[in-house]
This record gives structure tokens, C-alpha cells and sequence, in this order.
């Protein structure tokens, strides 16, 4: 006997193990003594009302042996088997790496940061002393720019199998079970670099390599095909498949693809502010009053509107978080936030963020007028704040209001904040949508429009702003060979995304390679 069953509880019933048997019981109208075992398959919270409920769904079965499984990581070994050249180690290179193992090709990855142990360190004096290594940071080095994130694992991307293959992998390499069932599912950091290493272990156990502190500074092309990659230290590599899995924040790739006179595209993205309210705020507004309730996670939030013919929404929100700085270069300073796993943090943050086009912004066939603006912003913050880390914040009411804040509350941006006018600093077509969405939330959340809430700029990495093109074989248009990959090249927005398009290069390269065997 295998069943499926739905039901909503509280969520305190959803925590005790006898009532949930009881009521799977009612369900199947079971009146007999069956042995029976259950496990959860899906699990949501529906805060909508002032009775919260858990929307649960359990696989029921007679027979533990009946439970589903996880499909297992098809390692072989692929020492002698064909190279694929996977430049980052982020989501998108790592299982880009992990699926060409799977596929029995062999995966040599290029990061240009150091391993997680070594990266730690370089983001402990960022933090404290504010000294920045423009090679190891928040967004560079082992597990790229989510490895010291959040961790959250939900995404827009519709693929169901796809997203629920990345999820058996992170499971597989050691996360918590837990994210295959939880609608919002996330990792915290805390977890998410060891999680990392184990998958580093079994690629180059499989034959695989791994190389840290290699940045790839260059690549030949020969009569339309990729030929060779030229590394910092001078060597050359030969190749035939490149995947560019650089990700947001390395421009130096998307100059090199212009400066070798490949096409490239503008892409429109969204920049904005972090905003930073005390975590039991959260919760009371979302709880509708209930607080410290061991029941219940800490309360996030997701908030859309137009303003000003923009869109203006929430982006990665962190409960129980910190505001992190996530500069990748000199004369710019970038914020994003993350969480440990129990999101234990008093503060909760969130990016507040305004879509903008190309054509807002000057010449759309400039593929680089979204990422000059981007540039910009991020200048003038940096500038506005003393050129340092610190990042100029404001006041929540006062922003609105205009007006400098007189003091700033304590935040959990550890390098620190410089109190200024964001409606001077920020550009119009960003503080005026900005304003006014504030404005709108704070009608949808009552609570939310607080001054003790404070907003840290710029949020200014939400997603690539230069899109690296591609065909039917997911090759760039005028490069045989040479793969764009993930966030960096506009094919992902998060951590699953990214991860579902290195495995779908990979089945690409794989399949362009068992028809030339057929041929
Ligand atoms: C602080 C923070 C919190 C985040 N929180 C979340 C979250 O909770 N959930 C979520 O879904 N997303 C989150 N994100 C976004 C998420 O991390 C990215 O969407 C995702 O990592 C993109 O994956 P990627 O593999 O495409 O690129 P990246 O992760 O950016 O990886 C690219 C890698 O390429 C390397 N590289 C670049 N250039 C070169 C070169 N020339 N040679 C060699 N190596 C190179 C970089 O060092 C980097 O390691 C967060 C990001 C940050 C910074």
C-alpha cells in the first residue's frame, strides 16, 4: 500500500507525531489497527489568516521498503575520458562538474578565488578591517557567490525535475534532507561550505580536477572553435568545450568578450537598497502577533509593485540575517545579505530593488549600458560613504521623507554605515520608483513603514546585466565549443537556476558528442 495524503494543520499539531498518525488515520477512513509509516512530502505555511495553518502532505505506506528514494549520485571514474573546461566553481561550474561525471566526461574546473577554508579568512577582514581582495570574496572563490549565502533554494524556474534533481544532489552532498519537502527551502551558511567541499572531494576523487587561485584571462579561437584557454600565470590549456560560468560580477570576462569582438547583449536588471528591520517586527506583522513561537520559522516576506512604471520588489530576502559587503573591486561597494541555517539573527533583511531596461538607460544595442549604471551606482555609494566599505543608509521614513537621518540605529552590517540622503545619492529613475513602493508596502505590511528600519545602499548584484548570447546548442553564436553558462551569462537568478543550467550544458556537450560518434 502506497498512498498520498493532504491535510492542513497548526502548527503545533504539525510538530507532534501522534496527532499527525491520527489524523492520517481519519483520512484513509482507516478504523482497524493497520501498521502504517508516513513521512512528509510537502510542507507550507499559510500565515494568510489569524488561525495559521500548515499545509502538509505525507507519502503514507505499509511497508517502510515502499517509501521513495532519492536517485543516486551516478559516480563513475572519468580519469581518460574527454575534458570539459568549466571556468568558476559556483552552482552553475560545480554542477556543471557533477553532472559531466554522471555523464562520463571529465571535469577540470578554473576558480579564480581560494578554497572556502581560505576564503573565510579573506571575508573576516573584509568585515572587520574592511580590507578587501578583489580575487577572494563574497562573490569569488569554492562555491561561488553562494557559498556564504543564505542558501535559499526556492526558485522561478518551472522544471520540476530539474529543480528536484539539484535538490537530491545538495541532499545527496549533505544538506538536510528537510529541503526536499519544505516549500521555501533553504541551507543557511553555516552548512552550505562544507556541503561544497564534499562535492569538491568526489569530483576530483572521480578523476575530476580542481584548481583555486586560476584565473582564466583569456581563449583562443581557431576557424570558429574553441582551441585554448590562457591562465594569469601565462600557461595554455587545449580545449574543445569551455563552459563560462564566471557568474555577475566578473566583468573582466564580458570585456574580454568584446574586446575580442564577440556578441554580447545589454540585459535590464534591478538595483535598489537593503532593507534592515528587527526580525520580531517580521514576525509580529506576518504572526499576526504571535512572537517567539518555537513553532513557527522566523517570518519572511515577498512584496511586488509598480511605481513609476517600474517594477519594484523584494529580492532575497534574509530572516534572522546579515547585511553583507559584497564588493568585488576597488572604488565600489556592493550590499547583499545572508543567514545561518536557524536564522537566529535578530535582524531581518531584504533587498528592495527597482527594474530598469536598457533603453532607460541610454544606447540598448550598448551591451554596456546597464553594466556602466550598475558601475556607477556602486561608485557613487562607495564615494557618498567615505570610500571605504562602508555603505551610505538612511532612515526608512526619512529616505521618504528626504531628510538625513540624525543617528542610525544599529545594524548587522558589520564594516559600517554613513548617514546621507539616498535620494541624493541614488539616481531618480531608481529613488523615485523606490519611494514610492516603500510607500505601497508599507500599506500591504502594517508595521513595515518604520524609521526604525534602515536602508543600506546599493543592492546592485541582483542578476547579470549583460546577457552572453547563445544558440540552439547553447554554444555562443560565434564560437563553436564555448558555452555561456548561469547567472554571469543571463541564463540563471539563484542558486537552483544556476545549478540547472551547468547540468543542462553538460547533457548539451554530451549529446553534441554522442552524434558525432553516430556520424
Ligand atoms: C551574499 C549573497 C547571498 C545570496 N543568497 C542567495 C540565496 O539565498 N539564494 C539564491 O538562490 N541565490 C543567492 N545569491 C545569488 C547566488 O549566489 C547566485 O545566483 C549564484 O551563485 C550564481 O551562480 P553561478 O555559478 O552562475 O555564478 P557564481 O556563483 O557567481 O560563480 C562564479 C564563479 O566564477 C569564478 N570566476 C569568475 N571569473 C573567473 C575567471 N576569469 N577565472 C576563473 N574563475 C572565475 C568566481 O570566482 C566565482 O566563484 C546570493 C549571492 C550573494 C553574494
Amino acid at each position: 500500500m502506497k498512498d498520498t495524503v493532504q491535510f492542513q494543520l497548526s502548527p503545533e499539531e504539525a510538530k507532534q507525531e501522534e496527532r499527525i498518525k491520527a489524523r492520517i488515520q481519519k483520512e484513509l477512513s482507516w478504523t482497524g489497527n493497520q501498521d502504517f509509516y508516513f513521512k512528509w512530502k510537502r510542507r507550507s505555511i499559510d500565515a494568510r489568516k489569524q488561525a495559521i495553518r500548515i499545509n502538509c502532505t505525507f507519502e503514507v505506506v505499509s511497508d517502510p521498503s515502499e517509501f521513495s528514494v532519492l536517485e543516486p549520485f551516478h559516480e563513475q571514474n572519468v580519469q581518460g575520458a574527454n575534458p570539459v573546461h568549466i571556468i568558476g566553481s559556483g552552482p552553475a561550474g560545480l554542477f556543471a562538474a557533477l553532472r559531466a561525471i554522471e555523464q562520463g566526461l571529465r571535469p577540470v574546473i578554473f576558480e579564480r578565488g581560494k578554497d572556502v577554508r581560505s576564503r573565510r579568512r579573506d571575508l573576516a577582514r573584509l568585515n572587520r578591517d574592511m580590507i578587501l581582495d578583489t580575487e577572494s570574496n563574497y562573490c569569488f572563490g569554492e562555491g561561488g557567490a553562494g557559498t556564504y549565502s543564505d542558501g535559499k533554494l526556492y526558485t522561478r524556474s518551472k522544471k520540476r525535475g530539474d529543480i528536484h534533481r539539484a535538490l537530491e544532489l545538495f541532499v545527496h552532498f549533505g544538506a538536510d534532507p528537510d529541503i526536499l519537502v519544505d516549500a521555501h527551502p533553504h541551507i543557511g551558511t553555516n552548512k552550505l561550505p562544507q556541503i561544497i567541499v564534499a562535492m569538491r572531494e568526489k569530483i576530483i576523487e572521480c578523476g575530476g580536477e580542481v584548481h583555486f587561485e586560476t584565473k582564466v584571462v583569456d581563449f583562443d579561437v581557431q576557424n570558429g572553435k574553441v582551441n585554448s584557454l590562457r591562465l594569469e600565470d601565462g600557461k595554455t590549456v587545449q580545449t574543445e568545450h569551455v563552459i563560462i560560468a564566471t557568474g555577475h560580477s566578473a566583468r573582466d570576462i564580458f570585456y574580454l568578450f568584446r574586446n575580442k569582438g564577440l556578441a554580447l547583449q545589454a540585459k535590464g536588471f534591478a538595483l535598489g537598497v537593503r532593507i534592515e528591520h528587527k526580525q520580531e517586527l517580521i514576525d509580529q506583522i506576518q504572526y499576526h502577533g504571535r512572537l517567539n513561537d518555537d513553532f513557527l520559522p522566523p517570518a519572511s516576506y515577498s512584496l511586488v509593485t509598480q511605481a513609476e512604471n517600474h517594477g519594484v520588489y523584494s529580492f532575497c530576502m534574509c530572516p534572522g540575517g546579515i547585511v553583507a559587503p559584497c564588493a568585488t573591486g576597488e572604488g565600489e561597494v556592493v550590499t547583499n545579505g545572508w543567514s545561518p541555517s536557524k536564522r537566529n539573527n535578530p535582524y531581518s533583511n531584504s533587498g528592495i530593488v527597482v527594474a530598469v531596461l536598457p533603453e532607460e538607460l541610454g544606447d540598448r544595442n550598448d551591451p554596456f549600458v546597464c553594466l556602466n549604471f550598475q558601475k556607477e551606482v556602486e561608485h557613487r555609494c562607495w564615494a557618498a560613504a567615505g570610500k571605504t566599505q562602508k555603505v551610505p543608509a538612511q532612515r526608512l521614513v526619512d529616505f521618504i521623507e528626504g531628510r538625513v537621518s540624525k543617528d542610525l540605529p544599529e545594524t548587522s552590517y558589520k564594516p559600517g554605515l554613513v548617514s546621507v540622503d539616498l535620494n541624493q545619492v541614488l539616481p531618480d529613475i531608481i529613488a523615485k520608483p523606490l519611494r514610492k513602493g516603500l510607500v505601497d508596502f508599507g500599506r500591504k505590511m502594517k508595521g513595515f513603514m518604520t524609521n526604525e528600519a534602515v536602508l543600506h545602499a546599493p543592492e546592485s548584484r541582483t542578476s547579470s546585466p549583460v546577457l552572453i548570447p547563445r544558440n540552439e546548442k547553447l554554444m555562443h553564436p560565434d564560437v563553436e565549443g564555448l558555452y555561456p553558462c548561469g547567472e554571469g551569462a543571463g541564463y540563471a537568478g539563484g542558486i537552483i537556476s544556476a545549478a540547472i543550467d551547468g547540468m543542462k550544458i553538460i547533457d548539451a556537450i554530451a549529446l553534441g558528442l554522442s552524434s558525432e560518434v553516430g556520424e
